[in-house]
């Protein structure tokens, strides 16, 4: 492996470590819940979900999970009171 690869890997591992570095603008993921798939999505600083809790409540338990994964790497209007 060349030097500039070496370079690049060890960069990469340097901006992973930080995950401020990183915005999800968006994202779609299906989520695997205990009884269902669901299918989430982020477009900006809104949230979808595929499940009846979020049809009624704009929030439920697979969007708050992903905010909980992904935390700082949010736009800040994406990240609510979970944490
Ligand atoms: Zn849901």
């Amino acid at each position: 492996m060349n030097s500039g690869m070496i370079g690049k890997i060890e960069k990469a591992h340097r901006y992973a470590a930080q995950r401020q570095r990183f915005a999800f603008e968006r994202i779609a993921v299906t989520v695997h819940g205990d009884n269902d798939e669901h299918t989430v999505s982020l477009d900006g600083s809104v949230w979808q979900c595929s499940c009846d809790f979020f049809a009624h409540h704009a929030t439920c338990a697979h969007t708050m999970a992903l905010e909980l994964l992904l935390d700082e790497m949010l736009p800040q209007p994406a990240q609510q009171a979970v944490a």
